[in-house]
């Protein structure tokens, strides 16, 4: 039977198997971002839930851990489905708390289920090594093992597939896991916990705690039974997450920030790259970690792609994500519109022109209009800044050597893109960029089936791919000798 939003909009946190409130009773507010309206409350859990989630999922570790690959693979199969089976009732309820127009939920919860799915299948692709040995009467194997409890801390902007990213390999490779979702869009990770129980995962094996980002992340760090901590969010709570981590020598992920070029060479199909920068820019209300933050445009066609871009966003429509049609939602709260107008002040006052959008939208609330910024200039806050809203400042470029050290002037190095038609040039582009994600006359590259991940203060570790499952694993050199051989 199809479930209802509501079946999965849980106001609990889930610690070893029984859904429970925070010690003190306190809740968080969870609103919806479209409405302004509260949607319901979560617990405000700390500390002492945390360690009962840590030491739940400790205990669940040695069984779960023993069950062979293919074991482990059939629950995730079963998630998969249950993921696929719900996908609008998981769609709305994301689009509810996150504001993204329901399409791209559904595509998100798509890409969760895709995810499950393929940690199921590598998880029974977990080779080992047998090492020639240089020694007669020994003989050299290197296995991999889980490394046991892990601890996943999740942003508000992919509520669900970024969960998906790490649970998905954590639990194939045989760990267990303890999770943080966004407390502005705690549902969607919620939702995890009972599609894991109803796709009949023991009880520990998932544990799900909302509540004081401060006081969970420092006892994760602290507790010495959680052997890893895979984080996606912001490079500046990612970096204090490393630093705490290093107190007992934990393995970290970071999936961080980003500050996307996309480039355009004269030789490149505008039209292509207009329809590009529409999705690499203005998905998710531009509220991406791969979202292009500085459009470079060779002077040649600068004009050209300006016009084009400026006529597409016109075609954006912006609204509540329920209603059918809207193609850019609200932005997730007041703080996100004021940094907007801010970095958009800022670029006016040094000479940038506001050629489409530049304001609040007429439906009020966090709705933004869709921007588009000439003149942009290397002075300019975001040529260094996360923008994290609907702008496209476009600045101006003469050659491609130019446009290489534009692109890499950051300590980013998440995604880029660029349009060219010339093959050679492709390739000279592609290795002068330090980006860990690259699109090559594409907007849109994300897939579980490649490696994601960024260079520099973008991030540590890959999600998805052959790679993504890697992290989860220690490796064990063992050497067995005396055989007399
Ligand atoms: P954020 O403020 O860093 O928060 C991310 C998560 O960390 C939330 O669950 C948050 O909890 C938690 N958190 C905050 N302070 C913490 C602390 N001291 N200890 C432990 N946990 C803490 O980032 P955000 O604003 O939600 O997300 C946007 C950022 O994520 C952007 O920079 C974006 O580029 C990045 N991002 C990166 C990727 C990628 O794959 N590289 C993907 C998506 C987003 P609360 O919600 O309770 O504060």
């Amino acid at each position: 039977m199809l479930k209802k939003f509501s079946h999965f909009q849980r106001e609990a946190n889930l610690i070893g198997g029984k859904w429970v409130q925070a010690d003190s009773g306190q809740t968080l507010d969870v609103v919806n971002p479209a409405t302004g309206v509260k949607f319901g409350v979560v617990p405000k859990s700390g500390r002492a839930e945390t360690r009962r989630a840590i030491a739940a999922a400790q205990e669940a570790f040695p069984a779960w851990a023993k069950r062979s690959a293919l074991e482990r693979s059939k629950p995730l199969r079963k998630l998969h489905d249950a993921i696929m089976d719900n996908q609008e009732a998981l769609a709305e309820l994301l689009t509810l708390e996150q504001g993204k127009p329901l399409a791209e939920s559904r595509g998100e919860v798509g890409m969760s289920a895709a995810y499950v799915l393929w940690f199921a299948e590598e998880g029974r692709r977990v080779y080992g090594d047998i090492v020639p040995s240089p020694w007669a009467d020994r003989r050299i194997l290197v296995t991999k093992e889980p490394v046991g409890v892990i601890a996943a801390i999740t942003p508000w902007n992919f509520p669900s597939s970024m969960l998906a990213r790490k649970l998905a390999p954590a639990l194939a490779a045989g760990c267990t896991a303890v999770v943080k979702p966004a407390s502005q869009t705690p549902y969607s990770g919620l939702a995890w916990g009972v599609l894991a129980e109803e796709a009949g995962f023991p009880a520990g094996v998932v544990n799900i705690v909302t509540g004081s980002a401060a006081e969970i992340g420092d006892e994760i760090c602290a507790n010495p039974l959680v052997k890893k901590i895979t984080f996606t969010g912001s490079t500046e709570v990612g970096k204090v997450l490393i630093q705490k981590a290093s107190v007992t020598v934990k393995k970290v992920s970071m999936e961080l920030g980003g500050n996307a070029p996309f480039i355009v060479f004269d030789d490149a199909d505008v039209d292509r790259a207009v329809d590009g920068a529409i999705v690499a820019k203005y998905r998710n209300s531009g509220q991406t970690c791969v979202c292009t933050n500085r459009f470079l445009v060779q002077s040649g066609v600068y004009d050209k792609f300006v016009e084009k871009l400026v006529a597409a966003t016109a075609s954006l429509k912006v609204g509540n994500g329920m209603e059918d049609g809207v193609k850019q939602g609200p932005l997730i709260d007041e703080g996100a519109v004021c940094k907007v107008e801010e970095l958009i002040a800022d670029a006016t006052s040094k000479g940038g022109k506001v050629v489409a959008g530049g304001a609040r939208h007429v439906l009020g609330g966090t709705f933004f209009q869709p921007t588009v910024i000439a003149g942009a200039k290397s002075d300019m806050r975001f040529s260094t800044e996360e923008i994290f809203g609907p702008v496209s400042p476009v600045f101006s470029f003469d050659t491609e050597d130019e446009a290489i050290a534009m692109a890499n002037a950051t300590e980013y190095g998440l995604a880029c893109y660029f349009y060219t038609g010339d093959l050679g040039r492709a390739f000279r582009v592609m290795e002068g960029l330090k980006y860990g994600l690259i699109g090559v006359n594409e907007g849109l590259i994300t897939t579980v089936e490649a490696p994601f991940g960024g260079l520099k203060e973008s991030g540590l570790g890959k999600e998805g791919g052959r790679e993504g499952i890697l992290d989860y694993l220690d490796g064990k050199y063992v050497c067995i000798g005396g055989l007399g051989l």
